[in-house]
């Protein structure tokens, strides 16, 4: 089948965990962001149970409508599995052991240490004539069938549900496969990932800088970030380009651009930071109470974090604050373990206890019970320490648990990396041993 450019493309997703409301459809999401980045419009998201009348049912559907139709789940090695052979029966293409999958299968059991049972053989079997996507991290492959539907060529890519899996053989994979059936990428997107300011702030800011006509601008809260994204055609003459250029750069600076901490949509904050921490050979360290490891954990996601995480005290009681930290009885009795003398008291701890050049710590009160009139709940401070400066500052975020928890990890983040960048540290009420709140200016240096 010769193909043609692909246009438009929907996707059905399999599984009966989709439909009795156990899990959200986030492959359907991803993918219609990934084919947007394209030119590509997904013309429809379908989910069926995982039955062979519905699968072929809902494939004639969006077949009949779309150049490519992808198909995530089903792959799986077990019996209720049925993707592979509802498609080998729609399209009449018998399946087949591939034996070189086959192969790669048995050889990655043996690398796993797992027994290869006979069950697993059927992850081999593909459409003949199916072209096969190699899965780089598991063992559903994927495959993609040529076709024509009613006098029109077709492409249908089956991929596993597993959504890492889903994401990185439809990015390796298929987009690389049918590389020259995309159509050149009709738009171009910039993108503010920012952090400190809430949606209204940005958008008003925003909403201040006339936007040229051919430039769209969108808002996403996607807590605890905002996102702006200005999306504009490639096919625009120099001059229109150059406007929009300008109009870039103004967005940048009204939203401020020491606000922004990413412009590229797949590097997140504590990445940001991580790239900071090995450019400054800086090491650090971490005092946690009411986040209990998550801000190290934020950390260390990314490998070569070892590069300048030394590790982390989990203070969650005053005894340890006490204890392991050195927060002196007199602060936790006169101050409370959420308040910036003691926020401080544990990052001065953590970073002589384990000799790191920076040190933050979090405490407060993440609820929903603990709260009082002047420690409501959502109140934290975070401690900050150098070899030349220490301080703290304090926050009110008054949301459930969870929010206020990662809340204070991004706060912490981007007190680091506001630190590393040299740009001034924005906090509503700033607390420093050595310095009044009325004067809001650069934390000011203090020895120890
Ligand atoms: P295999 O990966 O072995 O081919 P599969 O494709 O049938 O199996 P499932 O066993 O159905 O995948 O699901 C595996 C995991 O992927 C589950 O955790 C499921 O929640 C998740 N998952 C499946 N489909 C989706 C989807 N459309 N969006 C988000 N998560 C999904
Ligand atoms: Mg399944």
């Amino acid at each position: 089948v010769t193909q043609k450019l692909i246009l438009n493309a929907t996707i059905l997703s399999i599984g009966s965990e989709l439909l009795s409301g156990e899990i959200a459809d986030t492959n359907a999401a991803w993918l219609a962001d990934a084919l947007l980045e394209r030119g590509i419009l997904l013309r429809h998201a379908l989910s069926c149970d995982d039955q062979f009348p519905q699968i072929q049912d809902a494939a004639t559907f969006l077949l009949e409508r779309s150049d490519l139709v992808i198909v995530s789940g089903g792959l799986g090695p077990t019996d209720d599995d049925l993707t592979r052979e509802a498609l080998a029966q729609l399209f009449n293409m018998p399946l087949e052991m591939h034996h070189g999958l086959l192969d790669s299968l048995k050889q990655l059991f043996q690398s796993r240490g797992r027994t290869f049972v006979k069950n697993n053989e059927r992850q081999a079997l593909i459409p003949r004539g199916a072209e096969v996507i190699p899965n780089p991290i598991g063992t559903a492959a994927g495959f993609m069938i040529s076709v024509e539907y009613a006098g029109k060529p077709r492409l249908v890519a089956a991929l596993p549900g597993v959504p890492k899996e889903f994401k990185i053989m439809l990015n390796l994979g298929l987009f690389k496969s049918i590389e020259h059936l995309l159509p050149e990428s009709t738009y171009k997107r910039s993108f503010f990932r920012t952090f400190g300011l809430p949606e209204s702030v940005i958008g008003q800011r925003v909403a201040a800088v006339p936007a040229p006509p051919e430039v769209s601008v969108a808002y996403r809260a996607h807590f605890p970030e905002v996102q702006v994204k200005l999306r504009y055609p490639t096919n625009l003459n120099s001059e229109v380009t150059r406007n929009i250029e300008k109009y870039t750069a103004k967005i940048r600076e009204a939203i401020g651009a020491d606000y922004i901490f990413s412009e590229n949509s797949k590097v997140p904050l504590n990445e940001v930071v991580h790239n900071l921490l090995v450019k400054s050979s800086k090491t650090i360290s971490v005092a946690e109470s009411c986040t209990a490891g998550g801000l190290g954990a934020a950390l260390t996601e990314l490998s070569g974090s070892s590069n300048f995480f030394l590790g982390g005290i989990q203070s969650y009681s005053n005894q340890i604050k006490n204890k392991l930290l050195g927060v002196p009885q007199k602060t936790l009795d006169t101050y409370g373990a959420v308040s910036a003398e003691c926020a401080e008291q544990m990052a001065r701890g953590v970073r002589k206890k384990l000799g790191s050049d920076i040190a933050l710590s979090i405490t407060g009160i993440a609820g929903p019970e603990g709260g009082t009139p002047e420690k409501p709940v959502g109140t934290f401070y975070i401690g900050f320490a150098t070899a030349t400066e220490n301080g703290a500052y304090r926050y009110f975020y008054p949301q459930s648990r969870d929010m206020v928890r990662t809340y204070s990890i991004w706060c912490a983040l981007d007190i680091l990396r506001r630190y590393l960048l040299e740009l001034p540290v924005v906090v509503k009420v700033r607390y420093d041993t050595n310095q009044d709140d009325s004067q809001n200016g650069y934390p000011k240096a203090k020895s120890v």
